[in-house]
């Protein structure tokens, strides 16, 4: 690949394969395989990720919304696509878009009935999400008999899985209540069997489940972080390749006297002669106030520059002080060194957060 000439976002489709071969090498041959597609592929490119997963032999993708499944499909994706959190207002919208909801509520089951009378179509394919203790989304174990109840008043609909979602699988220190929800989730799944006579697919691990609590991976598992290159574990990630590195140049160098500050609110005062190189991106690009005032640092010809000052809307500025560089240079801001992972420890946060928020301004460019 060619050295950045403005902030670009490489997505390499090499590593997404690695990726999800990796993940599938540790799950059965016969469990399927969900790829969550969710808030643009973790940030990096809904349709071309999607495309390229389907072309490896995907089965499942899940979104988090109506708009997103509508992108992918409009895109060609034919795979199945679960919508994960789905909203009344887009129903019709969704059985349009052949999208597969997940019904999380009385609420949302009853609306979703109510709509799919309205259709023609038979067997509609829908996944009853079940609450084990995330607390966010979901019926009650209590619920069962509600939702069969409802079930029966309708011929349209197609139970194709059940599902929860665990609170806390990279967690060691969590095990005793992660297993406690796969457990209770086993219970609910036994009750629904006894109580409509048919078994739909379960499914309950993200990444850190499918590496934890491999023994639960029932009839498939829904992968996001781990596609993209985190485990959320040290051991995983050495086997995983991040999928997304943020590149950038230097746009400008200032020699800068003691006593002088950089930046809105002169939040950096240089102690010393300091040079300092301007990088053009900044909290619209996704790179938040919280990398500022040399929490963060950026990479250039393999050594650390610290972030100073206050980060800008467009503009960040890195304290290049040793480092023998030029304007047109070109800047990591994470990828292989500094991982995502570590880029975000630098500012307390998480990989999934940095990745999600690198707006859509910053080109995307694909390696394959
Ligand atoms: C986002 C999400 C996932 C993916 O989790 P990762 O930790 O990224 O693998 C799986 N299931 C549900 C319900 C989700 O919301």
């Amino acid at each position: 690949m060619g050295k950045a000439q403005e902030t670009v976002l490489e997505i390499n489709l090499k590593a997404l394969k690695h990726n999800f071969e990796y993940l599938k090498s540790s799950i059965n041959t016969s469990t399927k395989f969900l790829a969550v597609v969710k808030a643009f592929a973790y940030g990096s490119d809904a349709v071309e990720i999607a495309k390229y997963l389907e072309k490896l032999g995907v089965d499942y993708f899940a979104v988090a919304y109506v708009s997103e499944g509508i992108l992918l499909r409009e895109a060609g994706v034919k795979t199945p696509i679960l919508v994960l959190h789905p909203q009344k207002i887009n129903l019709s919208k969704l059985i349009k878009y052949n999208l597969e909801p997940s019904l999380y509520s009385p609420y949302i089951l009853k609306a979703f009935i109510a709509t799919v009378e309205n259709h023609t179509v038979t067997d509609y394919p829908v996944h009853i999400k079940f609450n084990t203790g995330l607390n966010r989304l979901g019926f009650w174990e209590n619920d069962i008999d509600y939702i069969i109840d409802k079930l029966k008043g309708t011929s349209k609909l197609k139970v194709i899985s059940i599902f929860s979602h665990l609170a806390a699988s990279e967690d060691h220190n969590e095990k005793e209540f992660t297993l406690n929800q796969i457990d209770t989730f086993k219970k609910i799944a036994a009750e629904f069997k006894a109580k409509t006579g048919y078994q739909p697919m379960m499914h309950q691990l993200n990444t850190s489940g499918i590496i934890n609590y491999p023994e639960a991976q029932f009839d498939m598992v829904r992968s996001g972080i781990g596609l993209y290159g985190f485990g959320n574990d040290a051991l995983v990630d050495s086997k995983l390749i991040p999928v997304m590195t943020l590149k950038t140049v230097i746009s400008q160098i200032h020699m800068i006297e003691p006593g002088e500050s950089v930046g809105y609110n002169r939040s950096f005062k240089a102690p010393r002669y300091a040079k300092i190189a301007t990088l053009p991106l900044g909290h619209a690009d996704g790179i938040g106030r919280q990398y500022g005032n040399e929490k963060g640092y950026v990479t250039i010809h393999g050594k650390k520059a610290p972030i100073v000052g206050n980060v800008c809307m467009d503009m960040l500025m890195v304290n290049i002080w040793g480092i023998d560089c030029k304007e047109g240079d070109e800047v990591i801001i994470f990828g292989e060194h500094p991982t995502a992972n570590e880029f975000a420890s630098s500012a307390k946060t998480i990989s999934y957060e940095l990745l999600t928020a690198i707006s859509q301004r910053v080109k995307r460019i694909f390696i394959s």
